[in-house]
């Protein structure tokens, strides 16, 4: 047996067999580099190639040729190694050294084997079945193994193809028997085909448990169906029903995504979720808002006219102004110009008007009222982070609408407050403006509405109490206080016909004459509109409705008298055109309130003191001032006026009743002057006086304003005289003010004196 050296490359883990190429990169080492060149120059390029070398039990190698050897430019060895038969170690040498691994070898006698051909047919036949069924092998090698008769060669060549499991590789290195080896190899194809089989069947059975649960999928819906069927309004029945809504929903784009994107999250929410109840009241809000809904405007002015007239007597400048409004919406087709905002007391018919009006022009009619307001976040909303968060009072308003372009009444707007919430006067300016109404933001809603088509209207019962830059955006319309005889039309004409349809009588069941009506006026109420007139006659019409139904009385007619009215009314509450008396150190001004105009009596008293001004009566800043200008007028004129000067030593008090209600204004000047004046001098000063006017320091009597009210006010409280500036027009006072007040006009604080004393 023939023996020869060679040297040793180890591959631990990579297994080189006979027949087959490996490529390799040796680093930098020496023993490499020694190992390398040792084959080069003395073995003709041969080594022997050990794929697992284990002390005294590694007994085979492959004979290998070192092949296309490369250097690398950093100093690596590129070589191909190609095995070329197995051999037999008899011995390795230098193991434990330095010096370069050498062994001892010695050929392996080739064995005969018998139908070797048979043999390599078969395995060819299997070879070619398993490329076919099993995807992941390879039918490349075919080729290269057709024509192969050698059962050695033939096995170790096709080996790598099958399987590239290491143990199973040394395996094959390790058995030098080829028939052996061939046997192996159609285990190996066997087992590749089983393993291939199984692997094929969990397949199928995965794919088998999807189809399952797509079966379960259809058989859900079917449930659904049957439970919709029978009314269970489950969650998924609920989604179906939104899904159609959102569907129907004529509404912008943006708001569809939305809609869309919440109904997803909505979906996707367990049914114990504390959000799923936030994101479906969401949803539901979105679904509410009416979009692109609107009432098509009544554009028939003349038909506006007559049923704006047929509602409300008077209130020409209003009517006119809707009548203007729409005007030039029909001609433009556009919504234009300011914010009308209706000024006067209560119960002159401001909100019923707004309804009128709405009704007369066919839109519909929401209401809201924002006195007391603080927080801007009731106008504009809570985000939806907030608990319980909810829109603002205009987008709810707009819901219950149902229509984008309503009719808006705001209430109150002069009873705003703002604090460290926010000035909700300033939010409302923005809801106001209709360059930015258009997009209007809810804090809750999140997406823009358009707001440029509703038709806002105000109401305030006193305009210097509106802020001034929602003052500035208004368009005013005062709604003065009416007279008696407006009243007595106003209830023949409207509350009467009203109160007595609304109790279901007839409308001649019920009669009143025209001195009863005045009566009811004149001693039961005290108003500047007609609200506490309308609330006594419904009284009455409501104890004739329980005379008829309770006692069951058969009458034909019931007449209301001035004598029969106390059996309804109960005793008279006001005195009427009282005789009045005179007074000293008592006068009559006369103030312009919120709840209409009114007489405002100014006392006053002196007593020991140090000469101080004291003044009681909620006073505003302008009205102390005009307290103090009037003693200083009078302490300069003391000769001009007879007051003793050493009076002035004294306290003087001046007391504004009634005490809790808050004055302010320059027009008391003159009645304070006169007050203090008839106090000191004992002036006696008529009851059925009353004076209006601011005095400057030297006596000069300065115009003021709210006659109209001032005077209605007067007349209600039997007031026949009244002094006021020289400046002050009455011409277009009510007739039954001038037919029953003197109006004597002064520029100096002198001919009040005159006419007092002349009196
Ligand atoms: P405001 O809003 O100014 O306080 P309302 O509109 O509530 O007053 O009016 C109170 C009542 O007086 C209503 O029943 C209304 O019909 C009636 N009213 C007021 N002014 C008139 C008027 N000019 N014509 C007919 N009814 C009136």
């Amino acid at each position: 047996m023939k023996k020869f050296n060679l040297p040793v490359i180890l591959l631990n883990g990579i297994v080189l067999l006979p027949n087959n190429t490996l490529k390799l990169e040796f680093d930098n080492k020496k023993s490499n580099n020694n190992v390398i060149e040792m084959s080069l120059s003395f073995h003709d390029n041969y080594i022997l190639v050990i794929s697992e070398y284990k002390k005294n039990k590694t007994k085979i190698g492959v004979l290998s040729k070192l092949e296309n050897i490369l250097q690398l430019p950093n100093g690596n060895t590129r070589v191909d190694l190609r095995g070329i038969r197995r051999v037999n170690v008899i011995e390795f040498l230098n193991m434990d050294t330095d010096e370069p691994l050498e062994s001892i070898v010695s050929e392996i006698e080739p064995q005969k084997i018998d139908n070797e051909i048979l043999i390599i047919n078969k395995l060819k036949k299997e070879l070619k079945k398993i490329v076919q069924i099993v995807p992941y092998i390879s039918n490349s090698f075919l080729n290269i193994v057709e024509k192969e008769t050698n059962l050695d060669k033939f096995t170790d060549l096709v080996v790598s193809n099958i399987t590239n499991d290491k143990e199973r590789l040394l395996e094959y290195l390790n058995n030098t028997n080829s028939l052996s080896r061939a046997e192996m190899l159609l285990k190996d194809i066997y087992d590749e085909q089983e393993k291939f089989k199984i692997e094929r069947n969990l397949d199928l059975k995965v794919k088998k448990e999807m189809d399952e649960s797509q079966k379960e999928f259809l058989l859900r819906e079917k449930m659904k169906f049957l439970k919709e069927e029978l009314g269970d309004s489950s969650k998924e029945s609920e989604i179906d029903k939104l899904k159609k809504r959102i569907n129907d929903l004529d509404c912008p784009k943006k708001i569809k995504d939305k809609l869309t994107y919440e109904m997803n999250r909505y979906e996707s929410c367990v049914s114990m979720s504390p959000e799923i109840n936030i994101i479906r009241d969401y949803i539901e809000w979105l679904l509410c808002l009416p979009w692109n809904n609107y009432t098509m405007d009544n554009e028939n002015l003349k038909q506006v006219k007559k049923s704006l007239d047929e509602s409300h007597f008077g209130l020409k400048e209003v009517k006119d102004r809707i009548i203007e409004y729409l005007a030039v919406k029909k001609m433009s087709n556009n919504q234009n110009g300011s914010i009308i905002c209706l000024v006067g007391p209560p119960g002159v018919g401001k909100t019923t008007l707004a309804m009128s009006i709405a009704k007369a022009i066919n839109r519909n009619f929401v209401q809201i009222s924002v006195g007391g307001l603080r927080d801007e976040s009731e106008i504009i909303g809570h985000r939806r982070t907030y608990v319980g968060a909810g829109p603002g009072r205009i987008i709810t308003s707009i819901k219950k609408a149902k229509s984008n372009n309503p009719l808006f009444l705001i209430d109150e707007v002069d009873k705003m407050n703002s604090d460290y919430k926010g000035d909700p006067s300033s939010c409302l300016l923005n809801v106001l403006d209709k360059e930015q109404n258009k997009y209007f933001s809810d804090n809750y809603i999140e997406e823009d509405f358009d707001l440029s088509n509703v038709l806002f209207i105000l109401t305030a019962n006193y305009i210097e109490n509106i802020p001034d830059p929602l003052k500035d955006r208004l368009e005013i319309i005062n709604l003065q206080g009416y007279t008696e005889y407006e009243k007595l039309d106003i209830a023949i004409k409207h509350l009467i016909p009203k109160i007595i349809k609304k109790n279901g009588l007839n409308s001649d069941y019920v009669s009143i004459d025209n001195n009863t009506i005045l009566k009811i006026i004149r001693n039961y109420t005290k108003e500047a509109g007609v609200r506490e007139l309308e609330r006594q006659l419904d009284k009455i019409v409501r104890k004739i409705v329980t005379q008829i139904v309770v006692k069951n009385i058969k009458i034909n007619k019931i007449i209301i008298t001035e004598q029969n009215l106390i059996k309804y009314l109960g005793k008279e509450k006001y005195k009427y055109n009282e005789k009045k008396k005179e007074q000293i150190g008592v006068v009559n001004g006369l103030a312009y309130t919120p709840y209409g105009g009114d007489v405002l009596p100014i006392e006053v008293n002196y007593y020991k003191g140090k000469g101080n001004l004291i003044l009681t009566g909620s006073l505003g800043d302008v009205m102390k001032e005009s307290a103090n200008i009037a003693l200083s007028y009078l302490k300069a004129n003391y000769r001009y006026y007879n007051i003793n000067y050493k009076l002035f030593e004294n306290d003087i008090h001046i007391h504004v009743p009634e005490g809790a209600i808050k004055k302010d204004g320059p027009s008391a000047g003159i009645a304070l002057t006169l007050a203090i004046l008839s106090c000191l001098t004992k002036l006696k000063i008529p009851s059925s006086l009353a004076m209006t006017g601011e005095i400057t320091l030297r006596g000069h009597i300065l115009e003021i304003g709210g006659l109209k009210e001032k005077s209605l006010g007067a007349l209600r409280s039997g007031i026949n005289k009244i002094i006021i500036p020289y400046d002050n027009d009455i011409s277009d006072l009510p007739k039954e003010v001038k037919n029953n007040i003197k109006f004597i006009k002064v520029k100096n604080f002198k001919d009040v004196y005159e006419v007092i004393k002349n009196d």
